[in-house]
C-alpha cells in the first residue's frame, strides 16, 4: 500500500547549508520577543504519497510559495513554542519538549497535517540549537525561544487534507519578560467574545485560534486592561487568561488553601508551565494546608472570595512569562482587586513558583524535564 513507503521523519537524514552572512548579533538589553531570529532555521517538507522528505537546516530566509497554497486560504497552520537555555556550564538545555511535540503532534492531527516521531523532531531541533548555539545568550532570565512551525502547502483552491506541507523551525533569541522584576496585569473579564467551545479547537495550537482573539484584546486595553480572562458558559467560569493558562489560590476562613486551575476539558490549551506548576505544587507543598484543584471556578466564585478576604493571589502561565501576576480583574463593572503587598508585584506563592521553575530550566536543581543537548 502507499502507506508502507511513506518515509517517516529521521533526523539521521539531515543536511546542513551553513550561512555564508553571520548576522550581527544584538546585546542582550536590545533583545524584544520574537524581533530577531538566529542565523540558520530547520525545514522539512512532506508528502502524502513519499512521507516526509529530508531534513534541512540552511541560513533563515524567507520561503516561497503559490498564492493558492491552502495554509493562505483555509488556515492549514499550527504552531509550538518552548525555550532553550544555556546553564553555567554553557550547556544547551531544552525544557520539557517532549510536551511540546506531543501537543504540536495532536495540533498536526485535528488539521489533517502530517503527525510525526517527536523524538526525531527533538534531535533536528538539537542540530539547529548546537548550529547557533552563539545566539543563545547566557545571563540569568535570557533564552532562545523555539518556534516550530507547520503549514498546508498544496496549491489550487478548495477545502480538503493537504497533500504537502512544511514543518520549519526558528529561534528567536529572548530577554527576561518582566525586565524590571514583575509587573502585576489588570484582566478584564470577557464574555461578549469566547475564545473556546466544547466540540472546538481550543485545545491546539492552531494560528486560527489566534487572530480573532486580538480585537477583545485591543477593546480591553481601550479600557485599560492589559488581558482578557476568557469566561466560559452559564456559570461564566473562568478558563484562560490571553494566550496563558490561570491560576488563582484562596485561603478559607480556617487557614485552608487551595490554589485552583481550570481542567483539561477540551476548552484550555494543555500548557507545558501549567503541567510543571500543578506537579511542583503537588511535590512542593505542604499537603495539610493546601489543595491543588483542577477545577471549574466562575468569576462569581473569585469576586465573592474576594469580597470576603479569602482570594490569595492569582496568576497567568505560559512559556515567555513563566507566571504573570495579576491585580484586578474587571467584571460586570465592578473591579475585583487581587491583593498584593505594599511595593509587591507578586504574590508569594507566584513568585516561589517562578523560581522553582528557572532553577529546573537553567539547570541549577537536576530534574528529568531539562534536556541537555
Ligand atoms: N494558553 C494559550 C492559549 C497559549 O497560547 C499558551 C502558550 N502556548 C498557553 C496557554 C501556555 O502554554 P505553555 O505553558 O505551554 O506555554
Amino acid at each position: 500500500s502507499s502507506t508502507a513507503t511513506q518515509a517517516a521523519l529521521d533526523a539521521s537524514k539531515l543536511v546542513i547549508h551553513k550561512t555564508e552572512n553571520p548576522k550581527q548579533k544584538l546585546p542582550n538589553e536590545k533583545l524584544v520577543f520574537g524581533r530577531s531570529f538566529t542565523d540558520h532555521m530547520l525545514e522539512v517538507p512532506w508528502h502524502k504519497t513519499s512521507g516526509w522528505g529530508t531534513p534541512v537546516i540552511k541560513p533563515y530566509g524567507n520561503i516561497t510559495l503559490d498564492p493558492s497554497a491552502i495554509v493562505f486560504h483555509y488556515a492549514f497552520e499550527l504552531f509550538e513554542g518552548m525555550k532553550a537555555y544555556k546553564d553555567a556550564k554553557g550547556h544547551i538545555r531544552i525544557f520539557r519538549p517532549d510536551k511540546n511535540m506531543t501537543r504540536m503532534n495532536k495540533s498536526a492531527s485535528r488539521i489533517c497535517l502530517p503527525t510525526f516521531d517527536s523524538e526525531e523532531l527533538i534531535k533536528l531541533i538539537g542540530e539547529l540549537l548546537k548550529l547557533d548555539k552563539s545566539f543563545i545568550p547566557d545571563q540569568r532570565g535570557y533564552s532562545l525561544y523555539i518556534r516550530p512551525t507547520m503549514i498546508g502547502t498544496t496549491t489550487g483552491l478548495g477545502v480538503h487534507a493537504p497533500e504537502d506541507a512544511l514543518l520549519y523551525v526558528v529561534c528567536s533569541p529572548v530577554g527576561p519578560y518582566y525586565s524590571t522584576g514583575f509587573k502585576a496585569v489588570r484582566l478584564e473579564a470577557t464574555d461578549y467574545a469566547v475564545r473556546a467551545w466544547p466540540g472546538g479547537v481550543g485545545d491546539k495550537k492552531l494560528g486560527a485560534n489566534y487572530a480573532p482573539s486580538v480585537k477583545p484584546q485591543l477593546e480591553a486595553a481601550s479600557r485599560g486592561y492589559q488581558q482578557n480572562l476568557w469566561l466560559f458558559g452559564p456559570d461564566k467560569h473562568v478558563t484562560e487568561v490571553g494566550t496563558m493558562n490561570f491560576f488563582v489560590a484562596f485561603q478559607d476562613k480556617n487557614g485552608k488553601k487551595e490554589l485552583v486551575t481550570a481542567p483539561l476539558d477540551g476548552m484550555i490549551l494543555e500548557g507545558v508551565t501549567r503541567d510543571s506548576i500543578l506537579n511542583l505544587c503537588k511535590e512542593k507543598l505542604d499537603k495539610s494546608e493546601w489543595t491543588i484543584s483542577e477545577r471549574y471556578c466562575s468569576i462569581k466564585e473569585i469576586q465573592e472570595k474576594a469580597q470576603k478576604g479569602e482570594v490569595l493571589e492569582a496568576f497567568g502561565s505560559g512559556t515567555a512569562a513563566v507566571v504573570s501576576p495579576v491585580k484586578e480583574i474587571g467584571y460586570d463593572g465592578q473591579h475585583i482587586k487581587i491583593p498584593l503587598l505594599p511595593g509587591e508585584e507578586a504574590g508569594a506563592l507566584t513568585k516561589q513558583i517562578a523560581q522553582w521553575i528557572a532553577e529546573r530550566q537553567y539547570g541549577i536543581v537536576e530534574s528529568d524535564w531539562s534536556r541537555v543537548i
